[in-house]
C-alpha cells in the first residue's frame, strides 16, 4: 500500500484542469502528501447536478473507505431502482433488475462532485469559469496561459477534463486522434411525471433508439429523462443547447409510447447533457510534465465504470508522485504500468452498451428482451462485471 501521508509532495506546484470526479480526487491525494494543488474548472461554479454513477467491487468501495468518504457517499446513495421495458402501449415486456444499473452504490455524479470538493477545499485552490488555452514546457516546468487568469507556470499539468480533454489536445493532438464515436448520442433532461411512475422506472424502445423515464429522486411530480439514439457524428456546437434540442427533436418525433410528453420537458429543462457515446484511447498518458487522468485518459461514457477508475487512477498517480518525489518521468510511468490493463478491461464493457440499449434491428431488440428475461445469464453479466471493477489490488 502506499504510504499516504508522507508529506513528499510539499512544495510541488501541480495544476489540475477538471473539477468533476478525478481531479478533486487526485487534489484529495496530492493533499494528504502535502501539496496545495491549483484545480481550475470551466463551469463557472461546481456542479450539483447529473445523473447517477455507480461503484461496484472491492476496489471501488476500498478507495472511497480510504478516502474517509465511504459513508458519506452511502448517505447519499440513491440506489439503482428496477426498469420496466414496455411496449407502445405501456404494456410490460421485460424486467431489467437494479443492480444492474445502479451497482452496489449509486450517488448522483453532483453529490460526489460536491463531497470531493468538501474534502479538498482547505488545501486545494478552485478556480471557476477558466480554462487552460496554451500548455508550453520549459526545462524545469510548465507554462500555463489561462482564457481569464493570468499565466503561471507549474511542476507539473494534469487534465482531468473529461472525454473531450482540452489538456490532451494542447498537449498530446487533435481529438480525432484519440476519441472513437462508438455510433449512439445520449441525452439527459427533466421532465413532467406525466406518466406518472413511482419506484420504478420505464424505458420504450424502438430499433436504434430509446428513452427512458426514471422517477426523480426528490420530486414526484418529475422524471429524470434519458433517451439513446443510433448515430454517426452529428457535427454540432457542444455548447449550443438550441441545437440539440432540436437534433433530439427531430430524431425522437412520432416514437410512440409517451415519448411526445417527455419531448415536451426539453425546452424547460434545467439542464441538458448531450453528448456521444465515445472512448477514449491515447496510447501514452503522459507527454513531459503533462499527464491525463479518468475519462480524459480511457473515458467511455456509459458502462466503462468510469467514476470508479477515476477514483483509482488518481489514487495510483498520488501515489506514484509521492513514491518518486522530483522525478516525474519515473511517476508517470509506474502510474501508468500499474493502471493501464485494469482501466482498459473496464474501458471495454462500455463496448456494447449502446446495443443493449437500444438494438439496431426489431430482431436484436426482441433478443436483448429474451436475455433480460434469463435471471441466470443477466445474473453471470453482473457478476462479471463486478469482477472487472475488483480487479485492482490497491495493495
Ligand atoms: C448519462 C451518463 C451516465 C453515466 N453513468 C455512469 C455510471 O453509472 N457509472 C460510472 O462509473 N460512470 C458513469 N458515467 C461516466 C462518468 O460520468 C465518467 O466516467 C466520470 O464522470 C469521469 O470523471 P472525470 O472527472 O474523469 O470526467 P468528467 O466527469 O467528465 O469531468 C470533467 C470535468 O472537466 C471539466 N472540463 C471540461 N473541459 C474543461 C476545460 N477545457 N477546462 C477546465 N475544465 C474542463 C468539466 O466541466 C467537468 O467538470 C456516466 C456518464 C453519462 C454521460
Amino acid at each position: 500500500m502506499f504510504d499516504h501521508s508522507s508529506r513528499a509532495l510539499t512544495g510541488t506546484n501541480i495544476l489540475i484542469c477538471g473539477a468533476s470526479v478525478a481531479g478533486p480526487a487526485l487534489a484529495y491525494w496530492l493533499g494528504r502528501h502535502g501539496c496545495r494543488a491549483t484545480v481550475v474548472e470551466l463551469s463557472p461554479a461546481r456542479r450539483d447536478t447529473g445523473f447517477a454513477v455507480d461503484f461496484r467491487g472491492a476496489t471501488h468501495l476500498t478507495v472511497l473507505e480510504r478516502m474517509g468518504i465511504l459513508d458519506d457517499v452511502r448517505r447519499r446513495q440513491t440506489g439503482g431502482i428496477p426498469t420496466t421495458v414496455v411496449d407502445d402501449a405501456g404494456h410490460r415486456l421485460a424486467d431489467v433488475p437494479a443492480e444492474w444499473g445502479g451497482g452496489q452504490i449509486e450517488i448522483l455524479l453532483g453529490d460526489l462532485t460536491r463531497i470531493l470538493h468538501e474534502r479538498t477545499g482547505q488545501h486545494t485552490e478552485y478556480v471557476f469559469g477558466d480554462t487552460v488555452t496554451a500548455l508550453t514546457e520549459t526545462a524545469d516546468g510548465v507554462h500555463v496561459t489561462f482564457r481569464r487568469a493570468r499565466p503561471r507556470t507549474f511542476d507539473l499539468v494534469v487534465g482531468a477534463d473529461g472525454l473531450h480533454s482540452t489538456v490532451r489536445r494542447l498537449a498530446f493532438g487533435p481529438e480525432s486522434r484519440f476519441v472513437t464515436h462508438l455510433g449512439y448520442y445520449v441525452a439527459a433532461w427533466e421532465a413532467d411525471n406525466e406518466p406518472g411512475i413511482d419506484g420504478t422506472a420505464l424505458m420504450y424502445n424502438v430499433p436504434g433508439k430509446m428513452i427512458m423515464a426514471v422517477p426523480h429522486r426528490s420530486d414526484r411530480a418529475k422524471v429524470d429523462v434519458f433517451a439513446l439514439l443510433a448515430s454517426g457524428p452529428i457535427d454540432h456546437d457542444r455548447q449550443d443547447r438550441r441545437c440539440q434540442e432540436q437534433i433530439l427533436t427531430e430524431a425522437l418525433t412520432g416514437m410512440g409510447w409517451r415519448t411526445a410528453t417527455l419531448l415536451d420537458g426539453l425546452w424547460d429543462s434545467p439542464a441538458l447533457y448531450f453528448d456521444s457515446l465515445s472512448r477514449a484511447d491515447v496510447p501514452s498518458w503522459s507527454t513531459g510534465r503533462t499527464v491525463l487522468l479518468g475519462d480524459a485518459a480511457a473515458g467511455a461514457t456509459l458502462g466503462g465504470k468510469g467514476t470508479g477508475s477515476a477514483l483509482v487512477g488518481a489514487y495510483v498517480l498520488a501515489g506514484e508522485l509521492a513514491a518518486a518525489p522530483g522525478d516525474h518521468r519515473r511517476a508517470f510511468a509506474g502510474y501508468e504500468r500499474r493502471l493501464r490493463a485494469y482501466v482498459t478491461a473496464c474501458q471495454d464493457g462500455g463496448q456494447a452498451t449502446g446495443e443493449f440499449l437500444a438494438p439496431l434491428t426489431a430482431d436484436a431488440l426482441d433478443a436483448r428482451n429474451r436475455l433480460l428475461g434469463d435471471q441466470d445469464l443477466l445474473g453471470e453479466r453482473l457478476a462479471d462485471s463486478v469482477a472487472t471493477a475488483a480487479g485492482f489490488d490497491l495493495g
